[in-house]
């Protein structure tokens, strides 16, 4: 459970990577500093030796000895170490308190090499530079790594006392701020824990700062409130397919029991012309939920022919146009005669319908409506413009989604699936749909439908045909 915790794992990462450099650092500092001592006390046995090999040319062994300080042998403060071999039985050793190593490998030393000499009392070791002379003499110097050893046990001490609390620190500092920083991770871990657990959600407090962290609250009550939308445009939608559908359902019960009820066979025709009716219009809601979801899988399928859209235009206005009248609203046209193209004639006229029964519901009483459709030359374009209630700012980007109703007009009759079978319909026929509106003013909706897109869709159509 502690491990599991992301702030202690990486607290320990950085403290594990943290302990390695500094230890790789030191480890390079002592070597250096060896180095540098070793260097020097070879340098100084050098200069030594060659004093005594000076010493040697001009008087012998005799002279060296004779100008030997034996209560002052040493070199920076550090005791000395001198033999030498003129024959078998000659040997002058000074001083003798060295006496505890063993001397055996100083009789294969080399001219001019070091030679370590290692004793069983003692912890360190001695160094001994070696001159033969052209009359075979061997004069040799050592000093002992004594003073070295205790320097580098000195500063190994010296890192432990000041690392090891270093290392706590870097522990209790490093926690410390890895938990503030994840803190929002952990406000998001409960946030996900509390809605699992109560499915309601509070508001996730947002991280401090502008980092990513922040972002990522942001993004993620984004998403919380986006889904909360859609949870809720989703039992709203419920409850609107239950009135619509039980409308409808009722109605084609009530016929059913009166043909059943009657002997009459004219009364059980005109109830199965009504059962007739009132099935049609649920399929037509339960169509309409299956061709938006079909087109937002890209397969919603074209019955396409060659048609004139003004035709359509004109006959859905007119349709319109009665119900429009009961809240004298008018419906003015402005329609180009010539607006042949190739398209699913049905599902167009759904659209169009669903823009223009959208206007009137979304109109005030008095309100006007204006249709346009023209030619550009690319496309066919048709603008429905109501002095209606308008669209607010915030909510104009999801009213394509599925099952979306504004605020403001959840009073008024519907699914909140007319527009996003409006985009499915035309985006099926690759061409585009967009809004523009002011709230209290009214709302212009504009319909794109490319022509090259058809008339090359009329050329394979032809070609099947004749195929
Ligand atoms: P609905 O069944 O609610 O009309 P739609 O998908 O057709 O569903 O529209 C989605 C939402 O867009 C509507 O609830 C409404 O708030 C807003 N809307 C659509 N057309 C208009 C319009 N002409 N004027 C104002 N608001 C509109």
């Amino acid at each position: 459970m502690f491990l599991n915790k992301v702030n202690y794992r990486i607290t320990g990462l950085f403290t594990l990577l943290f302990t390695l450099l500094s230890a790789l650092t030191f480890s390079f500092l002592f070597i250096l500093l060896q180095t540098f001592l070793r260097n020097e006390d070879h340098a100084n046995l050098n200069f030594k030796l060659l004093g005594l090999e000076a010493q040697y040319h001009i008087g012998g062994v005799n002279m060296v000895v004779s100008k030997l300080d034996i209560t002052d042998m040493m070199i920076n403060g550090r005791p000395y170490f001198i033999r030498i071999v003129k024959g078998p039985n000659d040997v002058f050793l000074c001083p003798s308190g060295w006496q505890s190593f063993d001397f055996t490998p100083l009789q294969q030393a080399v001219h001019g090499e070091i030679t370590t000499l290692t004793s069983r009392e003692l912890n360190y070791e001695l160094e001994v530079l070696t001159t033969i002379t052209p009359d075979n003499c061997i004069i040799q110097t050592g000093i002992s790594t004594q003073y070295r050893k205790n320097l580098t046990s000195i500063l190994f001490k010296v890192f432990l006392i000041v690392f090891i609390p270093l290392i706590i620190l870097s522990l209790i500092l490093g926690t410390y701020f890895s938990s503030r920083a994840l803190k929002p991770i952990e406000n998001l871990t409960k946030a996900f824990k509390e809605i699992i657990h109560t499915g309601k959600r509070k508001k996730t407090p947002e991280a401090a700062g502008n980092g990513d962290l922040k972002e990522l609250t942001r993004l993620f009550n984004i998403m919380l409130d986006k889904n909360e939308t859609l949870i809720v445009g989703m039992k709203e939608t419920l409850d609107n397919v239950s009135h619509d559908l039980r409308t409808p359902l009722t109605r084609l019960r009530g016929a059913a029991e009166v043909a059943l009820s009657s002997g009459n066979p004219e009364i059980w025709s005109e109830a199965l012309s009504d059962c007739i009716e009132e099935s049609d219009s649920i399929l037509k809601i339960l169509n309409a939920i299956m061709d938006i979801t079909a087109a937002e899988n890209g397969v919603m399928t074209l019955n396409q022919t060659q048609f004139n859209l003004s035709k359509i235009i004109d006959s859905t206005a007119d349709f319109y146009s009665f119900l429009a009248e009961e809240k004298m609203i008018r419906i003015k046209t402005y329609v180009d005669e010539d607006l042949i193209i190739n398209a699913d004639e049905g599902k167009l006229r759904q659209a169009v319908a669903n823009l223009i029964d959208n206007a009137v519901k979304y109109s005030d009483n008095g309100g006007v409506i204006e249709i346009l459709a023209d030619k550009t030359r690319d496309s066919v374009e048709i603008k429905i413009r109501d002095n209606g209630k308008g669209i607010s700012p915030l909510e104009i980007n999801n009213i394509w989604d599925r099952l979306y109703r504004c605020s403001e007009s959840r009073s008024e009759q519907g699914l909140g699936l007319g527009l996003s079978m409006v985009k499915a319909v035309i985006q099926a026929h690759k061409g585009e749909v967009s809004v523009t509106s002011t709230e209290g003013l009214g709302s212009v909706f504009t319909i794109n439908i490319p022509l090259a897109t058809n008339s090359d869709e009329t050329v394979s159509a032809e070609k099947t045909e004749k195929d």
